[in-house]
């Protein structure tokens, strides 16, 4: 059994004008790289560039990464700056993702990037800090980055695994996240940590952040159902991703991810609702003993309160959802060939099981 979790978290308010020591021993020159506009709107660009201004450390933005961000976006954020020691990611996944990406290129050059992001070496990167706006992926403590990828036309998970070094939470940064966006994310979230607690891969380790992850989110999951959260109660959800970023860079995911990549390639079904859409019949086929017992931490009775809770969150996207059997049939092609991901859930599954989980949770 192993844990490794080398990111440094820190989590309070102000943390970012607050550790002007650590931006200082990381170098002189920084990238920092964000989506259009939620890390200005957030406050945290502000607050790095006011530490930058204070420190003397030079930097340029790169505030071009889009939401489930494509592979040349790394290339392009690489060469936008010549060198650097460092970089900055704020934002939500797609920005921290990205950030990880452009940290490898910048060490190691953009020529045959591809071979560099995904072959078979090992290259390391620039120093990574993570700047969450979102209270969903847990990228700030994960080594994974997640990238589209046009020529597979699915989701692919970068091969290099990149732990930023630090994480740095600010529960102001997520305050101003629209309803959609803090309901995909914190959903994302569960979803972590149900897929590290259902998993192969579980350790005692990783089951005590999904555990704890799961337990918040029972506690607070109807605030969801709410235009506004108090920020007390945000700042659980906040913990709640990280400790479910723990657990998955621990274990990895497992079926509803890899369930839900096409809904957003094709369908441009955000992140999380894209896996949520499945969990009521991922339950439906994982070991017995273990749902029974996260619907119990759940304070579900029955499976059937479970599907009207999700339902409330993901309902509106599935009516929208057009999905043809043909495209079901691939889709669950897809599954079958990521023998990994298989391998991650404790039970066997067939094409015909895969199938029908995509025609049940899409309401064929
Ligand atoms: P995101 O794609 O990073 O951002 C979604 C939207 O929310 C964007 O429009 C963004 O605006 C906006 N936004 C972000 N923070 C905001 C804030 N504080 N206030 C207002 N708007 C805000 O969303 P995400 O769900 O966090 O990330 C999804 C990506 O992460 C996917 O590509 C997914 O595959 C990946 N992922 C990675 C991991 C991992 O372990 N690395 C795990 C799960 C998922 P801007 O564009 O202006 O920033
Ligand atoms: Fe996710």
């Amino acid at each position: 059994m192993k844990y490794y979790m080398p990111t440094i978290i820190l989590e309070e308010d102000d943390i970012v004008l607050k550790s002007e020591d650590i931006f200082r021993s990381l170098g002189k020159k920084a990238l920092i790289v964000s989506g259009r506009t939620s890390a200005k709107k957030c406050g945290a660009l502000d607050d790095v560039i006011k530490v930058f201004a204070d420190l003397g450390i030079e930097y340029k933005v790169f505030d071009k990464v889009l939401e489930n961000p494509s592979i040349i976006q790394c290339v392009d954020g690489a060469n936008y700056i010549d060198d650097c020691d460092f970089v900055v990611g704020i934002g939500g996944g797609s920005p921290m993702d990205t950030a990880k990406g452009i940290a490898v290129l910048l060490k190691h050059g953009t020529e045959d990037y591809m071979a560099k992001l995904f072959g078979e070496t090992d290259y390391d990167a620039l120093p990574v800090i993570a700047i969450p706006t979102t209270s969903g992926t847990g990228s700030e403590v994960t080594p994974y980055s997640i990238f589209t990828d046009d020529e597979v036309q699915n989701k692919r998970s970068m091969a290099r695994r990149i732990f930023p070094i630090y994480a740095m939470l600010d529960v102001k940064y997520f305050m101003t996240m629209p309803v959609a966006v803090r309901n995909s994310t914190v959903i994302d979230a569960f979803t972590h940590a149900v897929e590290s607690f259902i998993n192969t891969k579980s350790t005692p380790y990783s089951e005590i952040f999904s555990l704890k992850a799961i337990e918040i989110f029972a506690k607070y999951k109807d605030e969801l159902l709410k235009e506004k959260i108090d920020k007390d109660i945000f700042k659980e959800f906040v913990r709640a991703s990280t400790y479910a970023g723990v657990a998955i860079s621990q274990t990895g995911t497992s079926l509803p991810h890899t369930l839900g990549y096409p809904l957003t390639y094709y369908y441009s079904v955000p992140h999380g609702i894209a896996n949520a859409i499945f969990m009521v019949e991922y339950f439906k086929i994982s070991p017995k003993a273990i749902v029974s017992r996260l619907l119990d931490i759940l304070r579900f009775e029955r499976i059937e309160e479970f599907a009207v809770f999700m339902n409330k969150i993901v309902g509106a996207y599935v009516d929208e959802l057009d999905v043809s059997e043909e495209e079901m049939e691939k889709f669950s092609e897809l599954l079958l060939q990521n023998k990994k991901k298989l391998k991650n859930h404790p039970l066997d599954v067939t094409k015909e099981d895969v199938l029908e989980l995509y025609r049940r949770s899409l309401g064929k």
